[in-house]
C-alpha cells in the first residue's frame, strides 16, 4: 500500500499497482464501501468502480446492499460494502521453528483450511530441511483439496535474520543457517511464487490484516521461545529496517556487567534472561535445590507436556519459587517494553510464544514494569494482551505474508 517509488511506469504496471492497493485495502479493511475505498487508495470513484468490478467478475470481490440508518430514502444509487470472496483465492504458509516447521493452507481471511505439524533434525543439512519443507508444501495442499491454480504463493516465517528482498536466511544461530538462499530454493522445488521473511515479523503482520492489530497504527509484536524477537507493523507495513536486522530485541542489553553468555557473543542479552532455554535452566537449578518441591514433582511426572508446559503448571500450582524466577523473568521482559516504548511508541504490544502460553503469570508483572519504566507516562497509553492467534500465529503470519505480497499477481494475471 502506498509504496514509494521513483521509477517511470507504463499502463499495465500502473494498473497493477492500483489493483494491488485495492486488493489490500480490501484486506486490510475486511468490508469497505467504493466510496471509502476511493478515499483510502486515492483513486478516482470510476477508476474503483471499473477494477472491482473486474475482481466481481472473477469471484474475488463481492457487494452487498447497506441498511439505510437514516430512515430517509437516499437519492441515486443505494450504498453498498464490497467484500473479498473468503475461499476465492488460498495461501501456503509455512512457519520454521527449532527443529519443527508447520504448513498450512488459508483462505483469503487467513483461516486455516489444513495444516501439519513436521519434526526435523537440527544436525540435518539447510537444503535436506527444505526438500522436507517443499513436500509437505504439496501434501497440505493435497489435504486441502483447495485447486492448486487458486493458490496465490507460498509465505516463509524463518527464525533469525532473513532478507526480505532476497529471500535469504543471512543467520540463523538456533538452526545453524548461515546464508541459505529459502527462496531459490523453494522456488525451485514448487510451481509457485514463494515469499521469505522473518517469522516474529510475520506474525505482526497477521495481526495487522486479521488480528488484534486491525484498525491500529502501529504494533509491535514481541515473540518468545528459544529465541526472542520483535516484528513491528506502522500502517499496515512491516517496519524493517535498513538491514535485515529490525527487532532484534532479544539482543538488547539488559545486565551490561556480570550478564550470562549471549549465543551472540555479548552478555547480559535479553534473551539470556527470559528465552524457553533461559526459563528451562533457571528451573533445573531450583528443581536441583529441592528435589522433594512442586516444581521437581512436575517435572517427574510422566507425560506431563514439554518441559516449559510443566515448569508454568508448577508456578500455577502455588510453586512460589518457580513463582518468583517467572515473576523475575516478566521484570526482565517489562525492562524491555519500556525501552521499545521509548524508541517506537506503539499502540499496541503483543505478546507470542511462551509469554502468551504463561499469560496470567507473564503479562501482568511485564506490563506495570513498561509502564513504570517507560519515559514520561509513554507507556500509559499503549495497550498489552496477548496473540490472537495463539499456536497458530507462526503459520498465519507466514499465510498473511503471501496474501499481502502476491495477491496482485494473481488478481492482474487472470
Ligand atoms: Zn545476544
Amino acid at each position: 500500500m502506498n509504496e514509494l517509488t521513483f521509477l517511470g511506469s507504463n499502463i499495465n504496471l500502473v494498473k497493477a499497482h492500483n489493483l494491488r492497493a485495492l486488493l489490500l485495502s480490501l484486506l486490510y479493511e475486511g468490508s469497505v464501501s467504493r466510496v471509502e475505498l476511493a478515499e483510502k487508495t486515492s483513486l478516482s470513484t470510476t477508476t474503483v468502480t471499473n477494477l472491482i468490478s473486474e475482481l466481481r467478475d472473477q469471484g474475488i470481490v463481492f457487494e452487498e446492499g447497506l441498511e439505510e440508518t437514516s430512515g430517509r430514502r437516499r437519492v441515486g444509487r443505494p450504498r453498498t460494502a464490497l467484500h473479498l470472496v473468503a475461499d476465492a483465492r488460498f495461501a501456503v504458509g509455512v512457519h520454521i521453528g527449532i527443529g519443527m516447521f508447520r504448513v498450512t493452507v488459508t483462505n483469503l481471511f487467513a483461516e486455516m483450511i489444513c495444516s501439519n505439524i513436521v519434526q526435523f533434525d537440527l544436525e540435518a543439512p539447510a537444503e535436506q530441511v527444505l526438500e522436507m519443507i517443499a513436500e509437505w508444501i504439496e501434501k497440505t495442499i493435497d489435504d486441502s483439496h483447495v485447486n492448486r491454480q487458486r493458490i496465490i504463493g507460498v509465505g516463509i516465517g524463518a527464525s533469525g535474520l532473513v532478507n526480505y528482498q532476497t529471500g535469504v536466511n543471512i543467520l540463523a544461530p538456533s538452526l545453524k543457517w548461515h546464508d541459505v538462499p529459502v527462496r531459490e530454493i523453494l522456488t525451485s522445488k514448487l510451481n509457485i511464487p514463494v515469499v521469505v521473511d522473518n517469522n516474529v515479523r510475520a506474525m505482526a503482520l497477521a495481526e495487522a490484516f486479521f488480528g488484534a492489530g486491525r484498525g491500529v497504527n502501529s504494533l509491535a509484536f514481541v515473540y518468545g521461545r528459544v529465541g526472542v524477537g520483535a516484528g513491528f507493523v506502522v500502517g499496515g507495513q512491516i517496519f524493517r529496517g535498513s538491514s535485515a536486522g529490525a527487532g532484534e530485541i532479544g539482543h538488547t542489553i539488559i545486565i551490561p556487567e556480570g550478564g550470562q553468555l549471549c549465543r551472540c557473543g555479548k552478555r547480559g542479552c535479553l534473551e539470556t534472561l527470559v528465552s524457553e532455554t533461559s526459563l528451562i535452566s533457571q528451573a533445573m537449578e531450583i528443581a536441583a535445590t529441592h528435589p522433594d518441591g512442586l516444581l521437581s514433582q512436575h517435572l517427574n511426572q510422566e507425560d506431563g507436556g514439554r518441559t516449559i508446559e510443566r515448569i508454568f503448571a508448577a508456578a500455577r500450582a502455588g510453586d512460589q519459587k518457580t513463582r518468583k524466577m517467572i515473576e523475575q523473568c516478566a521484570c526482565y521482559l517489562g525492562m524491555a517494553l519500556a525501552n521499545l516504548v521509548n524508541v517506537i511508541n506503539p499502540e499496541l504490544i503483543l505478546l507470542g510464544g511462551l509469554f502468551a502460553q504463561s499469560e496470567e503469570l507473564i503479562l501482568p508483572v511485564a506490563e506495570n514494569t513498561m509502564r513504570e519504566l517507560s519515559f514520561a507516562g509513554l507507556g500509559e497509553k499503549v495497550r498489552v494482551q496477548t496473540t490472537s492467534f495463539g499456536w497458530r500465529a507462526g503459520v498465519i503470519g507466514a499465510s498473511a505474508l503471501a496474501l499481502t505480497t502476491f495477491f496482485y499477481h494473481q488478481a492482474e494475471g487472470i
